[in-house]
């Protein structure tokens, strides 16, 4: 969805607010299609003094699977990004990802949510903190229970090797 902003561009004050639907449903992440329903989007447009800002609020539930144990679970999420609206930058702008250059004055929502929302995808899902993961042995899910398994004791130095590969 395209937004004009010429009207609040031009004028010294104003404000406006507009909803959109944003589809991310294309989105794949780490083998699972986080984006199931709709992104919920919530702009305001404000020009204070010649300043013109785009405070955008995001709604939407995250489908994903837990790292460790691998059980599909979902999780809400409500994401805040401000921007500064401008229609060209000036030489004393800084090079700040938070500004939104639009020549001809038109925001393409679809992009901005994009831009803010796709960066911050959790680099680590757990269903929960603590989750047990699944048993290595036979594989179940240590978080509903204890299987009985023989596992031995962490090596240290095999502690040492998980860390490595869970940053
Ligand atoms: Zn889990
Ligand atoms: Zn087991």
């Amino acid at each position: 969805m395209k937004l004009d902003l010429n009207r609040i561009l031009d004028r010294g004050d104003g404000a406006e607010v507009v909803k959109a639907d944003v589809d991310l449903r294309f989105v794949h992440y780490r083998g699972v299609s986080p984006f199931q329903e709709p992104v919920l989007l919530t702009a305001e447009a404000r020009n204070r003094v010649g300043v013109v800002t785009l405070d955008c609020t995001y709604q939407y539930t995250l489908h994903l699977s837990c790292d460790r144990c691998l059980t599909p679970f979902s999780k809400q999420v409500t994401l805040h990004a401000a921007h500064t609206v401008v229609r060209s930058l000036s030489s004393e702008s800084s090079d700040d990802d938070d500004y939104l250059v639009a020549p001809d004055g038109i925001v393409d929502l679809d992009e901005v949510a994009t831009n803010d929302v796709l960066p911050e995808l959790p680099g680590k899902f757990l269903c929960r903190e603590d989750c047990k993961g699944l048993c290595p042995v036979c594989g179940c899910n240590l978080n509903e229970g204890s299987c009985g398994c023989e596992r031995r004791e962490a090596d240290p130095r095999l502690a040492i090797l998980d860390q490595f590969f869970e940053n």
